[in-house]
């Protein structure tokens, strides 16, 4: 039964509902139920009886009224009628005054007129004159007497008093008590009495009062009766009842016939031992109008223990009591009934609320429970399943959104997927990447690291030839050397080539690369021109790339290779451009060790080599000399009157002197022969394997080829110059160097002091 945890979860909602509303229903609005139906009870007897009380009131006062009326309606008619009379009484003695009638005539026929007179219930007229001697009266005893003694039996006159109210008025009432005509009972009656003064007479009728009572009473019957059947049949709850008595105890009206007209002035109250009935008329004199005491049951007699109340009224007019009285538990059964009644409404109410709640929970939470499995599946992976909730309510719409929301997350997550795989491809391809940039970066390393511990050029060519074969072993490729002259390019390092190609030239401008001052890359399907230095043998790609540092150009690194995509080409590209730098870096560096080297040793000025360097070359070739046993020369040489040049055309004049002494002093002498600049416009060559006699003619030739061969211009002038020249020999003048450069000086002194222009040899001493 319970499906899930939010179906149990309303249901035990719904029960506990139930369990609070019950014990509400039960115990607060029952009881107030019964209450106040007992309460609407005691009010309807209440009202049932003022609502008798206030009939029988009402029909006391209308009888009062009608009584009235009727006295005063008989009243107008004796008046009308005596009226009447005395108008024919009139016209007829009117007839004996015209004469048409005599008195007697006239009087007979006044009498039979008056005899002839009768109306209502046997009504009559009379005639009587003013001394009250009756001239015609029905009743035979009467009828020509003197009733002037006549008395009522009040012991009261009855017909003088009549006479004198007509004669002083013309007419009036009296009233009196007389026997009814034909009877011995005295009755009130009311006479209307007119005068007659023609006549002399009085007439008069009346009327006998009783009548109109008997009339009275007669309605009031009616009245009882109609109010007797109206108070049978009302009830006061089940089995209340209304019923009258009168102030003697007889009953005037009852639901039982049988106690009606009964006097039950001897019915006892058992428990109190009093009149019952007076019991209830003392209660008429009660605030409330209420008694409440114990009796017994018509289906019980005998068994005075149910409570009864009555409620009781007094009509003085009538002297009845009026009353009400039902058993207190009839009172309370109307609300017992209801109450139950409303219980078993309320249990049957609940129970179909509960069955609709029922209903309405399991149509809820079923659909919750198909958004709660579609979305476990979701959970689970599964979004191709949707929630089938056909309904036009809130739950429908929520079904519809939800199967919106799965779509557009499929959606999202399939997009997503395909960006994570684009990615994931892009990942891989970067990590390809950055594993070849990585290889690259190692092999660019190992390779600027390798160049740079090269100590010459021609390690510098081996190590390209390594470096390019490793990095690109599907190409081949060479390395271009830019000669001495700047001319053409030598091929000094190759891979992958024919035997040959080793130290072939050409033109530098042959290639683009040199001609650009950059990289060129030649692609054979492309619309562009090939380096010339390739000849016919072009491959698919070609790339050259400049060797350049510190606006020094090497060469050229040239590489061939077959067809490859844009991207690699452009890697390639860059890495061989890369390696060229750190080749030309490393040819720069030795360029520049090398050009270190020669600025240490050499003087700047002629190039050639400079004191220290002489210092050592000198003790080269002192223990060269003494290992060979052969000689060295010495020959120190100095321009004569250099001064005046420079005084003369200034310092630079005398600097060319010294460059150009310096080539002609190179050029002259053999390679093997060190040829240095001693110091200001001096100079010292040192001759390795020589004889005095070798070393004498080489000086004077040279002093010769100064004078007369060496042509300076400075400013258009041309510059004679002159050189004295001092010789000494190691170990022929001294086995010590440093004394035999000094003898070489004293030499060279003794040439200036003998006239310069010439040549002096150190003489030999014997030592
Ligand atoms: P002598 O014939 O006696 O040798 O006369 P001299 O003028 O050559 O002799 P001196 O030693 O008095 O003069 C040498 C001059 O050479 C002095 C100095 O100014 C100049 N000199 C030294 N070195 C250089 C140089 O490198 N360049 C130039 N222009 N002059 C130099
Ligand atoms: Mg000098
Ligand atoms: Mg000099």
């Amino acid at each position: 039964m319970f499906r899930n945890t939010l179906f149990a979860k309303l249901f035990l909602l719904l029960l506990v509902a139930v369990a609070i509303i019950i014990p509400g229903v039960y115990y607060f609005t029952i009881p107030a139920v019964d209450r106040h139906i007992y309460q609407l009870e005691e009010h309807a007897g209440k009202t049932t009886l003022d609502t008798i009380y206030t009939l029988l009131s009402q029909t006391e006062r209308d009888l009062a009224a009608w009584h009235k009326y009727s006295i005063a309606s008989h009243k107008r008619q004796l008046k009308d009628i005596v009226n009447i009379a005395a108008e024919s009484l009139h016209l007829i003695y009117h007839k004996y005054e015209r004469g048409q009638l005599s008195y007697a005539e006239a009087k007979a026929a006044a009498i039979a007129q008056i005899k002839a007179f009768r109306y209502g219930n046997n009504d009559y007229l009379y005639l009587c004159d003013y001394d009250a001697n009756f001239i015609f009266h029905p009743d035979p005893e009467l009828d020509g007497i003197n009733s002037a003694q006549l008395k009522d039996i009040n012991g009261q006159l009855i017909v003088p008093p009549m006479i004198a109210r007509a004669r002083s008025a013309g007419a009036g009432y009296h009233e009196y008590w007389w026997n009814r005509l034909g009877t011995q009972q005295p009755i009130r009656k009311i006479t209307y009495t007119q005068d007659l003064p023609e006549w002399g007479w009085v007439v008069g009728s009346g009327v006998y009062v009783a009548d109109i009572q008997r009339d009275t009473e007669a309605r009031k019957n009616e009245l009882i009766a109609f109010l007797r059947d109206f108070i049978r049949t009302a009830k006061i709850a089940t089995s209340g009842y209304l019923y009258v008595f009168d102030g003697d105890l007889n009953m005037i009206i009852h639901p039982n016939s049988n106690i009606e007209k009964t006097n039950f002035s001897g019915l006892k109250n058992p428990l109190t031992g009093q009149s019952i009935g007076q019991e209830l008329i003392a209660a008429a004199g009660n605030k409330d109008n209420k008694l409440i005491y114990q009796w017994d049951k018509p289906s019980d007699p005998g068994n005075y223990s149910y409570q009864k109340v009555a409620w009781v009224r007094y009509l003085p007019e009538y002297d009845y009591y009026v009353t009400s009285s039902v058993y207190t538990e009839d009172l309370k059964s109307s609300g017992n009934l209801l109450a139950k009644r409303l219980f078993h409404v309320s249990i049957a109410e609940i129970f179909l609320i509960m069955v609709l709640g029922l209903l309405l929970i399991y149509n809820v939470t079923g659909a919750i429970k198909k958004l709660v499995q579609v979305t476990d599946k979701i959970v689970d992976g599964d979004l191709s399943e949707h929630v089938k909730i056909e309904r036009n309510d809130e739950i429908g719409q929520l079904g519809n959104s939800f199967n919106l929301m799965v779509d557009r997350l499929k959606e999202q997550i399939d997009t997503l997927e395909s960006r994570v795989a684009e990615r994931t491809a892009a990942q891989t391809q970067l990590v390809a990447q950055l594993e070849q940039n990585n290889v690259e970066t190692t092999m660019l390393k190992e390779a600027n690291e390798m160049l740079q511990e090269c100590r010459n050029v021609e390690e510098v060519y081996r190590a390209v030839h390594i470096i390019m074969r490793k990095a690109f072993p599907a190409t081949s490729g060479s390395l271009f050397s830019l000669g001495y002259e700047g001319q053409r390019l030598e091929v000094v390092s190759d891979w992958n080539c024919e035997p040959d190609n080793l130290g072939k030239t050409f033109p530098y401008d042959t290639c683009f690369a040199m001609r650009r001052g950059g990289s060129y890359v030649f692609a054979s399907n492309e619309e562009k021109l090939p380096c010339s230095h390739l000849g016919t043998d072009v491959g698919v790609h070609t790339i050259c790339v400049l060797i350049s540092a510190y606006g020094d150009i090497f060469g050229v690194l040239h590489v061939q290779h077959e067809s490859v995509s844009e991207q690699r080409l452009q890697r390639m590209l860059s890495l061989i451009e890369d390696i060229a730098e750190y080749t030309a870096g490393a040819l720069a560096n030795l360029r520049l060790r090398s050009r270190l080297r020669q600025q240490s040793v050499r003087d700047p000025l002629t190039g050639l080599f400079n004191r220290r360097y002489m210092d050592e070359v000198l003790a080269q070739e002192e223990s060269r000399a003494d290992r060979n046993a052969s000689q060295v020369g010495i020959i120190m040489i100095d321009v004569d009157h250099f001064k005046k040049f420079n005084d003369t055309y200034g310092h630079e004049a005398g600097d060319e002197i010294l460059r150009v002494l310096g080539k002609v002093l190179r050029d002259y002498f053999r390679e093997s022969d060190i040829v240095c600049r001693y110091g200001g416009e001096e100079f010292i060559i040192i001759l390795p394997d020589i004889t005095l006699g070798q070393c004498q003619a080489k000086a004077e030739q040279l002093r010769d080829v100064v004078e007369n061969n060496c042509n300076i211009f400075f400013l258009k002038d041309l510059l004679g110059i002159t050189i004295s020249l001092g010789i000494a020999l190691y170990p022929l003048h001294n086995n010590d160097m440093r004394m035999v450069l000094k003898l070489a000086d004293d030499a060279l002194y003794q040439a200036k002091a003998e006239g310069r222009n010439r040549v002096v040899s150190a003489s030999v001493t014997a030592s």
